[in-house]
């Protein structure tokens, strides 16, 4: 089995060696990642210049680091190493739940993997420092066990607490609004802001942002069409188009 591994806090970040080592338990690992950070980049890709790559060695792991987004690096890796079947982005240092989820990064290289009609699994865990890495590798293994192979699964989005107990399926927590904006001041007095992630509302049972704060690792299976299809009936049926 053919994985690429990827991220959006840049191919030096401990986060992908962790996953790329939990992901050789499995099968063959290459990973091909951003030279430096691309995080909340979303879906971005550079169509304007031409991307390069250089070989980096990470660990035992043949990697390459690309002067491009997420999504450039699953583009270019299937491209040039054939037969990939699972690209796994992550371990993305920050959770990416609910709102997050429109401009991850570390998602999106996932979501490109599904648009190339190959399984994308992006991994999150909360952004302390000090994250233990060795802790979370059985829970990333339980996962990848559980995924791989398994039925139409395309997209699925995990997060990791710091001390998981479990996991749990869970769906996009929608009802909070995170983008808030603080401003401030630089050293010589202009003003300039801070765009934030701030939850403001209490979180719904089920969630993937529930599941994290209980200590459950969420596993949130994702879809590209975003078609509003309950507006879309009603849309046909109250106000049909001659
Ligand atoms: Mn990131």
């Amino acid at each position: 089995m053919r994985f690429l591994v990827t991220n959006d806090d840049g191919i030096y970040s401990p986060g992908i060696a962790a996953l790329a080592r939990a992901a050789s338990h499995f099968g063959d690992v290459i990973i091909v990642a951003p030279n430096v950070e691309q995080s909340s980049m979303g879906h971005a890709i550079t169509s304007r210049r031409p991307i390069t790559y250089t070989r980096t060695p990470i660990e035992d792991f043949e990697a390459y680091r690309v002067d491009g987004t997420p999504a450039d690096c699953v583009a270019l890796g299937t491209h040039l190493w054939g037969g990939v079947e699972y690209v796994l982005s992550g371990i993305n240092i920050g959770l990416n739940i609910g709102n997050g989820m429109w401009h991850s990064g570390t998602l999106a290289a996932a979501k490109q993997a599904t648009l190339l009609g190959v399984c994308g699994i992006a991994f999150s865990a909360p952004a302390a420092e000090d994250i233990d890495y060795e802790h979370l590798d059985p829970f990333v293994s339980k996962v990848l066990e559980r995924l791989i192979g398994s039925k139409n699964m395309k997209l699925v989005n995990v997060n990791l607490p710091e001390r998981p107990q479990g996991v749990r399926w869970t769906r996009q927590s929608v009802r909070l609004y995170d983008g808030v904006i603080v401003p401030g001041q630089d050293p010589v007095g202009r003003e300039h802001f801070w765009f934030t992630v701030e939850p403001i509302q209490e979180t719904e049972e089920g969630t993937d942002r529930w599941a994290v704060e209980n200590g459950w690792v969420s596993l949130t299976p994702l879809r590209l069409d975003l078609t509003d299809e309950a507006e879309l009936e009603r849309l046909n049926r109250e106000n049909p188009v001659d």
